[in-house]
């Protein structure tokens, strides 16, 4: 595996650190690359550069924008065998996940490019007003300026293109911090927006601990905006620390899923065996929690057990793997107390659920869980399914709704009518019908409510958020 080191990327120059940290592969802890861990004068100089550079940023025009994003994501789909593979070695995802986040990065990035070409105002009739009359209104999308953009572990590629992509898109800077254990690929997108023809300053890229350099960087004046995907007790402190500025948060989950008795079956067990067990269960729209209907809960149930015993765990970078390791070896053991707890509060342990590597737990179904229970209350983030059942329709939404997350939920049934029942009736951001919680593609507004988060990513959507509206009225 090759090792390479990496300095942080500052104003369109790579710049020695004070200080390097080691980046593993987490299946089996071997070193995979080297990449500065920052202090907060590191941070402070990455956050003069993009703000040095945002006037222009902000005068680019729209077709210039999109053409460097254009290039970009071409660039990428040039070479996404290598992207998926070094997503694959950092995160330590099957390598067929590595390739499939690869190919959304792809088509996350063509997105902002379309975008940038369609950032649009509105004209008002400001004579509805009867003090308006004799002035014509319209308001434009200014973007606001540096965007600190703070990604998770989970997804090191496409979160970051899904942050990087709209704001470029828009006209912003962006300070880029990864997680502390997947920064490479945060690092290759800063060379491939450099070789895209990216302006000095446009994009910072700068890896250090977040509870050490986080809050120097979200609480900044010259920062105007904080776009943070991670875990809601970071999310919180974020939201505490930055101040007067615009901040979205794209935080966890516990999702579910309900199986009718007029579902497709042979559709839903596909989907659930892949849904919970993708990248290990570390996916913030994990399905973690699944409802089926008493009637066909039953065969359902046995036919999904079998179905997560024969998922084939294994080193992340074979063809066949489906499920690999967790992010840390305390995160495998936090997974693997939490299903003892279940089981010694009375839960059912129907398949896996053991250590069997230090990071690796196997895929486990949890039968007769209660509502308190951690693997059902809290966001696990590994591979586990609590399995419960339900009479009426109206009960199983209610169990669903009955979380201090909202992210997203899915609904196996071909009754339009139920369907539309309930996703007129589930809290969250986004509905599935005929689909796991997991489904995504990276158009959509994409968000949570509750604690799942604040604001809606998905370039269009982003955009949005990373603009401000400024009003222009003229007196004719
Ligand atoms: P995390 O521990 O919250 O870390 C996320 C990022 O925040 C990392 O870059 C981290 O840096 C940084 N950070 C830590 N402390 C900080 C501070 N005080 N100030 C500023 N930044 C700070 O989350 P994670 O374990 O990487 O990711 C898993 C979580 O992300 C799960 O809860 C998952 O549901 C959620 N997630 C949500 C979505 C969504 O779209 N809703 C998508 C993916 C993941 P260090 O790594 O250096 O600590």
């Amino acid at each position: 595996m090759s090792e390479k080191r990496y300095d942080l990327y500052i104003g369109g120059e790579w710049v020695k650190a004070n200080r390097y940290m080691t980046v593993r592969l987490p299946y089996d802890g071997s070193v995979v690359g080297e990449v500065p861990s920052a202090n907060r004068s590191e941070m402070e100089r990455a956050i003069a550069a993009a703000s040095r550079a945002r006037r222009d940023a902000a005068r680019m025009p729209a077709h210039k924008r999109s053409a460097i994003l254009y290039k970009a994501c071409q660039l990428m789909e040039g070479r996404k065998e290598d992207w998926g593979r070094a997503v694959s070695i950092e995160s330590g995802k099957p390598i067929r996940e590595g390739r499939i986040e690869a190919a959304r990065a792809v088509q996350t990035l063509l997105f902002s490019a379309e975008e940038a070409k369609r950032i649009e105002g509105e004209i008002l009739p400001l004579d509805a007003h009867p003090n308006g009359e004799g002035r014509f209104g319209f308001t434009l999308r200014p973007p606001r300026g540096v965007i600190a953009a703070i990604t998770p572990f989970n997804f090191p590629l496409n979160l970051a293109c899904h942050k990087v992509g709209p704001a470029l898109a828009s006209g912003n800077t962006v300070v880029l911090k990864p997680a502390s254990v997947t920064p490479i690929t945060a690092y290759m997108l800063a060379e491939l927006f450099s070789e895209a023809g990216l302006p000095p300053g446009f994009l910072n890229v700068i890896s250090g601990g977040g509870g050490e350099i986080g809050d120097a960087l979200v609480s900044h004046p010259d920062v105007h905006m904080v776009t943070f995907t991670g875990s809601v007790e970071v999310g919180k402190r974020i939201h505490d620390k930055a101040g007067i500025k615009m901040v979205t948060l794209e935080l966890g989950s516990n999702s579910a899923a309900i199986v009718d008795t007029e579902a497709d079956l042979d559709l839903a067990l596909e989907r659930c065996r892949a849904g919970g067990y993708a990248h290990s269960g570390q996916v913030c729209i994990s399905l973690q929690r699944l409802y089926a209907q008493n009637e066909v809960a039953r065969d359902f149930t046995d036919r999904f057990v079998e179905a997560v015993r024969s998922l084939r765990i294994g080193h992340p970078l074979e063809d066949q793997t489906e499920v690999s390791s967790l992010i840390r070896e305390a995160d495998a053991q936090r997974v693997e107390s939490w299903i003892q707890e279940a089981v010694a509060g009375g839960a059912t342990l129907a398949v896996g659920g053991r250590r069997c590597r230090a990071t690796t737990v196997e895929p486990a179904v949890l039968l007769g869980t209660k509502p308190d229970m951690r693997v059902v209350r809290d966001e696990i983030f590994g591979p586990v399914v609590a399995v419960d059942d339900y009479q009426t329709l109206d009960q199983a939404i209610e169990k669903v709704n009955d979380s201090r997350y909202g992210l997203q939920a899915g609904v196996f049934t071909r009754n339009l009518s139920k369907a539309l029942h309930a996703a007129q009736r589930l809290e969250v951001g986004g509905v599935m019908i005929n689909d796991v919680p997991t489904f995504r593609v990276d158009q959509m507004p994409y968000g949570g409510v509750k604690e799942s988060g604040l604001g809606r990513e998905g370039p269009k959507y982003a955009v949005q958020e990373m603009t401000d509206i400024r009003m222009v009225v003229i007196r004719a």
